[in-house]
Order: C-alpha cells, then sequence, then structure tokens
C-alpha cells in the first residue's frame, strides 16, 4: 500500500497549512474557551472554502469538488493542529454535504447550495441523554399529523448545534428499534430551540441540547425513511472517523513540536532536558506513536478512496488514534514540567481539547467491540 502523497496533494497540504498558521492560529487563539460568534464561525468557513476544506468531499453533481477522503483527513489535520474546534466545524459541514443525495430534490436549492457557499450551517443530530452508544434506544418521535410530522423530544451533544440553521435529525417514527427510525430535515424555522454546553475544551466551537416541542414538518422533508437511516448513518460514520483520528492526531502533532521546542530551551542538571535520556525516549515513543496512528487513519480512508466498506479498519483507526493522541499530548504537558498546566503554554488547551476525541463519533470501547464481532461473529451489543 503506498502512503505516499500524491504532488496536488502535498501542494494542498502544504498551502493549506501555511495558511493555517497565518490565518487560523490568531483567530483560535483570541477566542480560546469563547464560543466564536457565529458570523465568524462562518465567514471563517467561507475562507476554508478555497481549500475544499469541509464541503470539499460534496459530490461534483450537488456543485461540490468531489475531493478525495485522504485529502480532506490531511486537511483537517493541518487545521486541528492550530485549531481543533474549528475543525469540528468543518468537519460537521463535511459530514453534512456527505448526507446532499438525501436530501428531498424540492430542498436542495434551499440547503445544498447554502452550505457550499458558507451561508448556512447544518448539523447531524443523532444522540440523545439516554441513546449515547446504543443510537436505537432513540427516542425524539415524529407523529403524523396530517401533511406534517409533529416532533417532540431532546437531542444532546449535537455538534454545530446553536449555530445550527437546520438539522438532520434522527427521529423515532414507530416502536421498531432499528425500522422506527428515520431521518428527517428540520429547519430552524420549524421552532427547535438549542443551548450551548460548557465542556472541559473546545469550547469555541458549539456542542448544544437540541429541543423539539410539538415541532411541525412538513412530511416532504423527510431523507430517509424509517428502516433506511441506520445502514446509511453507519457508513458515514465510518467515513468520517478516521478524520475524526487524524484531527485528534493534529493536536498531538502540535503538542509534539511544542515538546520538542521546550526540551530544548528548558535547562535542567546544566543541559538542556533533551539530553536527558528519559525525555529523548519519550519524544521518540511520541513521535512513533503519532506515525502509527496516522497510518492506520490513512489505510481506513484509502480504503473508502477506492470504494470499500471500511467499517473495521475506520473502527481501528478511530480509536487507537484518538487513544494514542491523548496519550502523546498528555506525555507534551509532563515534558513541559509544571509550566505545562498553566494558560501560558498551548499544551494545557491541547490537554483539555483532545481528551474529548475518544468520545466523539464513537467511544473507543464501542469501536473495540465492533472490531471484536468482527472477528467473531459474536454481537455483545
Ligand atoms: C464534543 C462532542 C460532540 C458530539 N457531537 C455529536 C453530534 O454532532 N451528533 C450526535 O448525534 N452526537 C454527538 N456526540 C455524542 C457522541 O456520539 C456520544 O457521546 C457517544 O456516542 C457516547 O455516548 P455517551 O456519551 O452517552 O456515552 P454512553 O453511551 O453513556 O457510554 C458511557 C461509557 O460506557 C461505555 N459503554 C457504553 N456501552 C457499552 C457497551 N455495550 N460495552 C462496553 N462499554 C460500553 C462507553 O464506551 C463509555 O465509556 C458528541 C459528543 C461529544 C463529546
Amino acid at each position: 500500500m503506498d502512503f505516499s502523497l500524491t504532488e496536488e496533494q502535498q501542494m494542498i497540504v502544504d498551502t493549506f497549512s501555511k495558511y493555517a498558521e497565518n490565518e487560523i492560529k490568531p483567530l483560535a487563539e483570541k477566542y480560546r474557551d469563547e464560543l466564536i460568534p457565529k458570523d465568524i464561525a462562518l465567514s471563517i468557513q467561507k475562507d476554508l472554502l478555497q481549500f475544499g476544506v469541509g464541503v470539499g468531499v460534496a459530490a461534483e453533481e450537488f456543485g461540490g469538488m468531489g475531493l478525495d477522503t485522504k485529502t480532506m483527513g490531511l486537511l483537517q489535520f493541518e487545521l486541528a493542529k492550530v485549531s481543533p474546534d474549528i475543525a469540528i466545524t468543518s468537519l460537521i459541514q463535511m459530514t453534512v454535504s456527505k448526507l446532499f443525495s438525501c436530501v428531498p430534490e424540492h430542498l436542495r436549492a434551499d440547503y445544498i447550495d447554502p452550505v457550499l457557499a458558507a451561508e448556512k450551517i447544518g448539523c447531524v443530530a443523532m444522540s440523545e441523554a439516554g441513546a449515547g452508544s446504543q443510537v436505537t434506544a432513540v427516542s425524539c418521535r415524529a407523529r403524523e399529523d396530517g401533511d406534517d410530522y409533529v416532533i417532540n423530544g431532546e437531542k444532546l451533544w449535537i455538534s454545530s448545534g446553536d449555530y445550527s440553521d437546520f438539522i438532520f435529525l434522527l427521529a423515532r417514527f414507530n416502536d421498531d428499534p432499528v425500522g422506527g427510525l428515520g431521518l428527517i430535515l428540520v429547519d430552524r424555522s420549524h421552532g427547535y430551540e438549542t443551548t450551548n454546553i460548557k465542556k472541559m475544551g473546545l469550547n469555541s466551537q458549539s456542542t448544544a441540547q437540541v429541543f423539539f416541542d410539538d415541532v411541525r414538518v412538513p412530511k416532504t422533508n423527510l431523507m430517509l425513511a424509517p428502516g433506511k437511516a441506520m445502514k446509511r448513518l453507519l457508513i458515514l460514520l465510518a467515513s468520517s472517523r478516521p478524520i475524526v483520528g487524524l484531527m485528534s492526531l493534529g493536536i498531538a502533532e502540535a503538542a509534539l513540536n511544542e515538546a520538542v521546542k521546550y526540551s530544548l530551551q528548558r535547562h535542567q542538571f546544566d543541559k538542556p532536558i533533551a539530553g536527558h535520556q528519559l525525555i529523548s525516549a519519550k519524544l521518540g515513543e511520541m513521535a512513533t506513536k503519532l506515525d502509527a496512528g496516522k497510518l492506520m487513519a490513512f489505510r481506513a480512508l484509502d480504503t473508502i478512496d477506492r470504494g470499500q466498506r471500511s467499517d473495521v479498519e475506520s473502527a481501528m483507526a478511530k480509536w487507537f488514534a484518538t487513544e494514542l493522541a491523548c496519550e502523546i499530548v498528555n506525555d507534551a504537558v509532563q515534558i513541559h514540567g509544571a509550566n505545562g498546566i498553566t494558560k501560558e503554554f498551548p499544551v494545557e488547551y491541547m490537554y483539555r481539547s483532545v481528551r474529548i476525541f475518544p468520545f466523539t463519533e464513537g467511544t473507543t470501547e464501542i469501536q473495540k467491540l465492533s472490531v471484536g464481532r468482527s472477528l467473531t461473529g459474536v454481537d455483545t451489543f
């Protein structure tokens, strides 16, 4: 398997990396731990369009660039190095754009074009207080009433939720655990409410609770009929999990760079701490883990770009990369000594941010169980 980048991929990554460092990093620092206002979040996404970040994967038939997922993974990696928060907003726009084919024909001009132009922000809402790892426990209800569905319930942990102009909502249409779940497009004007959640990190992007209280949505907004939603969403998640892994490794690479810099500057026992064997070995381990995680993510993305199902490769890459990323950032804090836990040094923020990645898009435990099931055929859920 060839893991080298094509000349075109290398050029896109190099150009974008410089842009991210010069243009995005200062913004990220300005809004550290503070929600980026929606108009600024949109203008950032608009600026990122030139590189295809986020919606670049949208198919050309919808007006997208049709970028391959490996290039998208590389872009998200570079973006997460300077701002995992902004990278999450892009990731969600990407996820929304991967569902364009499910948007009913008559709604496409109202949603697809504005997302591609970074004029609207969407989100995908599956999780609830009672339905985390067990997605089939979704209880947010869509009840038929004439030409409409009336939606009642709550969603939790929804990325971009507070920013959202619309939601791709996983709702329960009947009591069949899997067959009862469908996907419906709900516009902000239909009347859902959102509240932002304050977290240990990644606070400059929105993670929200969403409330539906007799929200009336036309039946023609149905995107995936009951029974069709789960399979489609599982394929969608498998295609973005390696990218989530790469984003966490982006934070890890930034932390490793900081650790290398600090180890050369900080002197103890009359030499730079880089000259102490345990520090040097730690840096060596960090770099090795970073490479291992990247290679696994690239393998999964390569599988996707060859048009194959990547459930197992993606699950492996997601848990492995996000867990290694946490270890690497933890080591970077350790190398900084007490300075590492102060706001003066960026590793403190990286530590709080990276810790969130083993939860998103399916926890480490759930990914391992999926891999185990692929080996034994035995379902433990
Ligand atoms: C920052 C952030 C952004 C998110 N964005 C979105 C979003 O945009 N849209 C969306 O729908 N959701 C989103 N989520 C939700 C995310 O997908 C869930 O947090 C995740 O699926 C886990 O659910 P939970 O947090 O309820 O944990 P739980 O399912 O309650 O799990 C708690 C613990 O038990 C473990 N566990 C659960 N079941 C098993 C089992 N069978 N065997 C072994 N261990 C098990 C888990 O691994 C975990 O360690 C987001 C979450 C975060 C933190």
